[in-house]
């Protein structure tokens, strides 16, 4: 049996009803077996990065949950949720539109690269509409990899922007 863990969820979504999917998102995560929810960010809007040109602006947040789940069993709870709440892309294209996106970021200090998972999430360092919400939640989380707490990654990515 796995010891319980406090996993970082990424929540993205730039189609349909997209508050109404992640509050959906939400609940669908804590009804899960060995899944409780603690702590929900609020769900801020952004402009699309990187991916194909005229997608919509996306809503993101952050939850923290606690889990017993093994990694890879987290991950395919997190898809299925996805595909539940309609997961068809208009494309296939890299970054592209979605009903519903779920990224593992940090599973306390797993550091992870298999083929099918990576941890922490590879590019959640990169990108404002993942720290800033996940600093809401986890302020002093530290990134196992980079040493630093996601209030520094995210005062860095600010500063560096400037
Ligand atoms: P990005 O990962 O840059 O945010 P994306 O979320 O659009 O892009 P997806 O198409 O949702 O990418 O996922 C592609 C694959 O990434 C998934 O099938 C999954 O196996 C893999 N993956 C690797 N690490 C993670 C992680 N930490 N969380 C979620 N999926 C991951
Ligand atoms: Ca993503
Ligand atoms: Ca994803």
């Amino acid at each position: 049996m796995t010891s319980e863990q406090i996993a970082y969820i990424a929540l993205g979504a730039n189609l349909g009803d997209m508050s109404k999917t992640l509050e959906t998102a939400v609940e669908m995560m804590g009804d899960l077996p060995g899944v409780s929810v603690l702590r929900v960010s609020q769900m801020i809007r952004t402009k699309p990065v990187g991916g194909p040109s005229g997608q919509g602006d996306y809503l993101n947040g952050a939850v923290a949950i606690e889990t017993s789940l093994a990694p890879d069993e987290l991950l395919a709870v997190l898809q299925d949720i996805e595909r539940k709440l309609g997961r068809d892309r208009p494309s296939q294209e890299r970054w592209g539109s979605r009903t519903c996106d779920l990224d593992i970021l940090l599973i306390d200090n797993v550091i992870m690269d298999s083929p099918s998972l990576t941890i922490p999430h590879p590019r959640m360092h990169q990108r404002q509409f993942v720290l800033a919400p996940l600093n809401e939640i986890a302020a002093e989380a530290v990134h196992p990899l980079l040493g630093k707490t996601v209030a520094t990654l995210l005062a860095e990515l600010e500063g560096s922007e400037q």
